[in-house]
Formats: C-alpha cells, structure tokens, sequence
C-alpha cells in the first residue's frame, strides 16, 4: 500500500443519520417548540394531563393492539432483544441436532459452555427468572450431569471418537438439546410505532380505573416505523396525541376531542384544513358489512389491482383507502357502511356529528375513510391540511373502546388521535405560517478592559430581563462587531467603549435604521422594554 493510501485509510469515517431520521436544527425547532408549546397550552384548556411514555415497549403489546396483520407490526417495527442474549443463542446453536457429528467430548464441551452462558446470564440478570424458564434450565442441568457422568466413564480414546455413542447416551443427549430449545432467551422489546397501545398499557398498569373517569391524557414524542422514507414520511418521526380513556361513550366526548385538535390548529393557523369523518360500526354491524363488500369486491375482483385483490381476502375496508386511479369508478359503487350500521352505530355517529355542529366544527363526510389499524370503531376521523402532496393527513383518530380490555384491562370505552407533527410542521412552513422569532435583541459591541466588565454587567441585566443578548468574547472593532450582530439578525447593537462607561451614557445602534440614541443605563432598560412591548 502506498503512503497516500495508508493516510486516505486513516481518515476517520464520516457518519450521517440512518436513513429516514433527520437532524431537526434551529431556527426551524423554535418553530417545533412553539407547536409543542402551543398543544400544551390548548389541551390543558381541555383538562388533558401529559404523560411521558417509553419509546421501547413488548414487541408483543403493539403486535396484540395494533393487530398482527398490519403493516405496521409485519414489516415496519423496530424489535430488538432486550436481554442482549445473542451470545446465548449461538452456543444453543452450537449444540447440533444430530449429537453424533460431534465426539462424546466435543458435544460435553458444547453444552457445557450454554450452560456456563446460562449461569452468568442469571447472575447478571439477562435471563428471564420465571419459574417455568427456571424449571427448565434446572431440568436440562440434571440431564447434562447424567450425560456428563456417563461420558467421563469412557476412556480418552472413546471420548474422542465419534463412533463411540451408545445409544443410550445419544439419546440422552437429544433430549438434552430438546430441553435447551425450550429455554427462554430473552424477550423482544419494538421502538414504538405509535402510542396509543403505551397509554393503555399505562392505564391498566397504573389502575387509573379508579381515578375520575374518563382520564384525559395527551402525549408528544418520536415514533418509529420502517417505511419508505419520502417527503413527510420518516422512520423516526414524531406525534402529538390524545386520549380519553373510561367514562362513557357520549357523542359529545368523541366531538370535544375533534374540537380540541380543531382548536390547536386553528391557534396555529393552519391553512387548508379539512375534517373527514366516518363511522365504521362496531363488533355488531362491522363484520355483516366487511362480508358484504367482500361479496360485491369478488364480483369485480378482475377489475381491480393486484393489492386490492389480495386484500379482498386480507382487509376488505382497506381497498376503501385506494388511491389507484383506475379503481376509483368501481370503488364509487360499492356499499356504504354509512347505510349498513346498527341502529346504536348509526344513532351515535347521528349525534356525534350534531354534537359537532353545536360546537361550530366543520367537516366532511367521507364514507371511503378506514383507519390502518385493527382496534379502530364508529367514530373515525382524519384531517388533512395544504402543502403536503400525498402525504396530506396530519392527524387520525377514532374511537376503540375494546383496546384496553384487549389488553388484560376492565372493558374501557375509549378515544383519541395522533397528529403528525412533521407534516403538521411541513405545512406550516409551505404556507408561510411558520414564521419564529429569532435572531438577537441586543449584540453587545464592547471595546476595552473597562468596557468588557460593564458589558458582561450589562448582558446579565438584559437576559434578566428576558432579553436575547450576544456578548462576543473577545474584543472586536466596532466595524466588525456591527457585521456580526447584522449577520446574527440582532435588533439593537449596545455600544460600550471608553467614552460611554465613563460618561454612563450609552450608545444604543437601531440596525433596521440605523438610528442611534444615548441612554442611561436604567433608561436604557425602560426604552428596550418600551419597544418590545409595542412590537408584540
Ligand atoms: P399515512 O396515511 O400517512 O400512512 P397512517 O394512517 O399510517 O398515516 P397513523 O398511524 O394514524 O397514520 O398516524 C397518525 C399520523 O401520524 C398520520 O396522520 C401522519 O400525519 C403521521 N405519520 C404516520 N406515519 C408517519 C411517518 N412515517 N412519517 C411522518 N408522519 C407519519
Ligand atoms: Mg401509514
């Protein structure tokens, strides 16, 4: 290898963020904090309470709440061995089935290891120390030292002969690597996918039945999903949500959520909002529909895509969510769930949607809308906002009063949504209604010993004050420190050299302007106050 390409070798590697995560960077998450912000003070109105979840939970809780034929739990989780047992499992690989490919000794030595691996394991607590899991090892130990006891009869040249197995001993020994597979490893732990399955988990884990129903609990944080990334899809991605969990199931509780998030993007303003609404039955009317729209797909099943086809048989409602341009004539003539709900269905998606219009909340009624997720019932809802492309839903939700039940909990009505942040970000910036304050108030241009105390002095006043202040930290020409604080977005440059501190009169620079004025320190304080309070 020549020199030149030794040192290109030695060139530290440059990392960049996993595909589908990003970097969110200023200015753009003073934006982000301002929604957050804003979505606090909102559903706090609302009587909401913030709960701060797990990103990692079961596999097994979202693959039970979201349902195992989903996307989400096939093919787009995140699940990882929480116990880091992965060692564990190579030595149980490494005993074969067939214990005669190995000699009597190198198959002693074998399960030996696993089982030493099994003793640290417990003693480090990566193992799960269930009885049935101890019951087992402990079975497989006593079954190893008999084994063991019948090999070390042998003598050193049977030992280290393959051929020298008795059949008692080979059987022994299966039975060994039978006991070893039904040893649990580990358990599997998913970043979440969503969170609505945590905030149940929570409920039930926290008793919080026997708080005063219904709880209201909202939430914010990443969420993560193995999907093709593309512009407002990520893999690490970030939802705002709520829930309402027990109670009753009163339309006007399913209308003051939809309110709530109306009202968070109305404070935002949003632009381009649009409430679709939908009821898709319950365990009742639900499964009567699903027949009868697969009976009527299987009619025209030569006319639709190969994804519409398999999910004739998969998820009838989800060929509803087809955007293929050429199945949407037939789409259009299939039954509505609408005309198919059981008279509760239909007299609470009635009064839901009354309960909406007394709350002055405008939407749509879209009988093609189905959520991707199993636990959904009655009252669906989605919306969508400009700016977006075909990623243009900002928010789902719905009701799934079975969910907590599904989960070992007391039958629990429940209801909520979960806004995508990103999106919701997205179409404010497109819109122009993504515009944050930043930028300084005050660059500090000081020259001098005497000056950079008064400065530092000055700089701790203003940010007491709540000002936004840039001390440079070094001495800079006053040319220069005014190009910076130009480049910095700063308001005002304060101007401290010799003269100023020793007259106490300071030199305040407006830079929109160029205008300057002298003030006293206190008076200074007073006029910036004065101007911030006329510009906000
Ligand atoms: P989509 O139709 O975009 O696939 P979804 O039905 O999978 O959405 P939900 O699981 O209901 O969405 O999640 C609620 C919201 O979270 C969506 O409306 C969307 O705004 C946002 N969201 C979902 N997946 C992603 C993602 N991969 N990246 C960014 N935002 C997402
Ligand atoms: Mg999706």
């Amino acid at each position: 290898m020549s020199e030149g390409a030794a040192k290109k070798e030695e060139k530290p590697r440059k990392f960049q963020a996993v595909r589908g995560t990003r970097d969110l960077l200023p200015p753009e998450t003073a934006l982000w904090n301002r929604v957050e912000q804003t979505a606090h003070e909102i559903f706090s109105t609302f009587g909401f309470g913030e709960i701060r979840l797990p990103v990692f939970e079961p596999t097994e809780l979202f693959a039970r709440a979201v349902g195992g034929e989903t996307d989400i739990v096939n093919k787009e989780m995140y699940a990882f061995d929480l116990h880091g047992s992965f060692f564990l499992e190579y030595r149980r690989q490494e005993i074969p089935r067939y214990p005669e490919e190995l000699t009597p000794a190198e198959y002693e030595q074998a399960i030996r290891e696993f089982l030493e691996g099994i003793d640290f394991a417990l003693q480090s607590e990566r193992l799960e120390k269930t009885g049935e899991n101890l019951a087992v090892i402990e079975e497989t130990r006593q079954a190893f030292q008999a084994l063991q006891k019948s090999i070390q009869s042998l003598d050193l040249q049977q030992k280290n002969d393959g051929s020298s197995w008795s059949v008692e001993q080979l059987n022994s020994a299966e039975k060994i690597k039978d006991l070893a597979e039904k040893i649990k490893l580990g358990s599997y732990a998913a970043l979440r996918p969503e969170a609505t399955a945590s905030v149940c988990r929570a409920y039930i884990e926290h008793g919080m039945q026997q708080l005063p129903q219904p709880v209201k609990l909202y939430y914010m944080g990443p969420m993560f999903r193995r999907e093709r990334p593309q512009k407002g899809r990520y893999r690490q991605f970030y939802q705002i949500g709520a829930e309402v969990l027990g109670g009753s199931d009163a339309p006007a509780i399913d209308a003051e959520v939809i309110e709530m998030v109306m009202t968070f993007f109305d404070r935002l303003e949003l632009q381009g909002v649009q409430l679709d609404m939908n009821s898709i039955g319950d365990r009742n009317c639900r499964p009567k529909y699903v027949e009868l729209l697969r009976a009527e797909l299987l009619k025209v099943k030569d006319k639709l895509g190969a994804d519409s086809q398999r999910r004739i048989e998969t998820n009838p409602l989800r060929v509803l969510d087809s955007k293929l341009e050429s199945e949407q004539g037939i789409i259009a003539t299939l039954p509505r769930i609408a005309d198919h709900l059981c008279e509760e269905c239909a007299a609470h998606y009635a009064a839901v949607k009354h309960q909406l219009e007394m709350r002055g909340v405008i939407y749509r009624e879209n009988w093609r809308l189905v959520r991707g997720l199993d636990y959904y019932m009655r009252t669906t809802f989605e919306i969508t906002a400009q700016g977006l492309g075909s990623q243009n839903a900002v928010c789902g939700g719905g009701r799934y009063d079975g969910l907590v039940e599904l989960l070992g909990g007391p039958p629990t009505k429940g209801i909520g949504f979960a806004i995508g942040e990103d999106r919701l970000i997205l179409s404010l910036l497109e819109s122009g209604k993504g515009a944050v304050t930043t930028g300084r108030d005050v660059y500090i241009a000081w020259m001098g010993e005497r000056a950079h105390a008064t400065a530092i002095r000055a700089a701790k006043d203003l940010r007491k004050a709540g000002f936004s202040v840039e001390l440079p930290p070094v001495e800079q020409k006053f040319g220069k420190a005014l190009g910076q604080a130009d480049k910095l977005g700063a308001k005002y440059a304060l101007i401290l050299g010799d003269n100023e501190v020793s007259e106490g009169l300071w030199t305040l620079k407006t830079l929109a302007d160029g205008s300057q004025a002298k003030f006293t320190e206190p008076d200074l304080l007073e006029h910036l106050r004065r101007q911030k309070a006329l510009s906000s």
